[in-house]
């Protein structure tokens, strides 16, 4: 046992576990669906690019969608086959809303993509260099954030790394698909552990797990070298709701506080879970891509529940079918645990790389029946929260829709823990108050950020009508003066010669038209008869006119 000082953050909840529902058996490999579908947005930041079309066949482990900004990550074909759409599908998300997806219909042959590169001597490689094979792997945070993993290890410039914490804290009830991972890969997520700790050069390593998953501890001490304990600490940390905050764990493990509207890396600590170094070992070592992670798949309407090794794009209702989901008993299914996991309607909503858990509840254990009460002011919600806010006031505030007040309370330091709804005897939905107030902000922010746009091309544009006008005054301006310099210095002479050349040439226009209109005298006689004999013509048609 470590014998490291250890700190504690404010707030939490001390929970039912419920983790060995799922922890009795061994971890299972879920077969090759007969269809994957792979969203193009399994992570914070933008959707990546697809780079397939309908029909194209694809091998596992081949790239098909790519980053197309910084914070982003690419998609890879998690087994082989055919790309049979690309098109909108129900996806894990808090608004419910479909998005892009790539469907492959799966051949069976799993057949690899040749040539990965593999680096099993990754000490020697640039810390850039790994940094750019965990990004282009498609590695995001698997602890359910799905921020992408290489941004993290990029301190930045001036930043240095002081202590590189594994987060194995798993600490919402029902999943345990880390403390799984942990007991059974645990020289990998050491490995991927080194690795990280060679691209950001950080001097210490922190691992820390809540003290009810003590095979999960033994393992991974057991697989520290000797080399490897100068610098791993494994620590394990008292079981409490959000340990495994991030936030949280860095306050139990290094009793530092990371203040209001910063980082981690501004106290020179970096945190990653634990299976996002199974996945970095796994990139680097062995050119394996991010195309599937362990997922818990339990509850009370499953009869087998358990730990399965799913691919990412499997349908979720083939992994509730494999824990023999009780058909008509499902009243509720979650991706996550009881206190964060978002609502699943659609059972064809596929796994991605933040899915920890599928929870199913029966309708009985579902205690959605309470109605919202007024708030009595009580005190319980701010005495339960771990990020010590006062969520009754980021209630009013968003109750009330005013977004800055809001902010003055700092309700982007909420990390929707839930505990303050948890113990709120009103049975007020805090938590959905403040993540409607997030996504109005972020809204206005990037409305904001459009109108700016828009603002700053009107202001280009109207630059460069003015510039074009000052340059046609320079042009004619210019023009004058050379006009002057190659008149020379007697300005009024040229004037008056420019005036008697305008007047010849009234007077030879005159000319012209006096000689086309020609006098009779100067015709010839047969000219003027004609001209007679026309007017006799006249004369006569006139008089036989009756009409004249
Ligand atoms: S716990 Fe509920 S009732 Fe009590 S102060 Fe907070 S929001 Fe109000
Ligand atoms: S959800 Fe937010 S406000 Fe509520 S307890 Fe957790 S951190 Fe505090």
């Amino acid at each position: 046992m470590s014998a490291r000082k250890l700190g504690h953050f404010h707030g939490g909840l001390k929970l039912s576990g419920h983790k060995q529902v799922s922890m009795t058996g061994e971890v299972t490999t879920s077969p090759i669906p007969p269809q994957l579908i792979i969203p193009i947005q399994q992570h914070i930041g933008a959707p990546a690019e697809p780079v397939v079309s309908v029909g194209d066949r694809v091998k596992k482990g081949q790239l098909i969608a790519k980053m197309e900004a910084t914070v982003s990550a690419p998609v890879h074909a998690p087994t082989s086959g055919t790309v049979s759409a690309i098109e909108e599908w129900a996806v894990p998300h808090p608004s419910g809303l479909p998005n892009t997806c790539i469907v492959i219909d799966t051949d069976g042959q799993d057949e690899w993509l040749e040539d990965r590169a593999t680096h099993s001597q990754f000490h020697l490689l640039d810390p850039e260099e790994l940094r750019k094979l965990i990004r282009n792997a498609g590695i995001v945070g698997l602890g359910g954030a799905g921020f992408p993993a290489y941004l993290k290890l990029q301190p930045g410039q001036g930043k240095l790394v002081d202590t590189l914490i594994l987060n194995g804290a798993e600490c919402e009830p029902w999943i345990s698909c880390d403390a799984l991972l942990m007991q059974q890969r645990a020289r990998d997520i050491i490995d991927g552990l080194n690795i990280m700790r060679h691209a950001v050069q950080a001097n210490e390593c922190l691992i820390g797990i809540e003290d009810n998953k003590p095979e999960a501890i033994q393992a991974l001490r057991n697989s520290l070298t000797d080399d490897e304990k100068r610098y791993i600490d494994v620590v394990a940390v008292p079981t409490r709701y959000p340990t495994g905050g991030e936030k949280q764990l860095i306050k139990v493990l290094t009793d530092m506080e990371i203040p209001s509207h910063k980082l981690p890396i501004d106290i020179g600590v970096i945190c990653h879970n634990v299976g996002t170094a199974a996945a970095v070992a796994d990139a680097v070592i062995r050119g394996i891509p991010l195309i599937s992670r362990y997922v818990t798949v339990t509850g009370t309407a499953v009869a087998k529940p358990h730990n399965l090794h799913a691919l990412f794009g499997t349908p979720m209702n083939f992994l509730l079918q494999q824990c023999e989901v009780h058909e008509g008993k499902l009243g509720r299914l979650l991706m996550g645990g009881p206190m964060m996991g978002i609502e699943i309607h659609d059972r064809q909503t596929p796994i991605i790389k933040t899915t920890n858990c599928l929870l199913t509840l029966q309708p009985q254990d579902i205690a959605d029946d309470h109605i919202p009460l007024p708030c009595i002011r009580c005190g319980e919600c701010a005495r339960a929260c771990p990020a010590q806010l006062l969520p009754q006031q980021l209630y009013w505030w968003s109750k009330a829709e005013d977004f800055d007040k809001v902010q003055d309370y700092n309700v982007f330091d909420c990390i929707e823990c839930g505990c303050c709804a948890y113990v709120c005897p009103s049975h007020i939905p805090l938590v959905q108050y403040y993540r409607f107030a997030k996504t109005e902000i972020w809204q206005q922010e990037r409305d904001k950020q459009k109108s700016d746009r828009a603002r700053q091309r009107h202001e280009f544009r109207q630059f460069r009508m003015e510039q074009k006008k000052q340059e046609d005054e320079e042009r004619r301006r210019k023009k004058k003066e050379l006009l002057k310099k190659a008149q020379g210095d007697k300005p009024d002479e040229a004037k008056k010669s420019a005036i008697e050349e305008a007047m010849a040439r009234v007077q030879a226009k005159k000319q012209q038209q006096h000689t086309a209109t020609k006098n009779v005298d100067d015709l010839t006689d047969a000219q003027r008869k004609q001209v007679e004999e026309a007017d006799a013509r006249r004369e006569r048609l006139n008089k036989d006119d009756p009409t004249t």
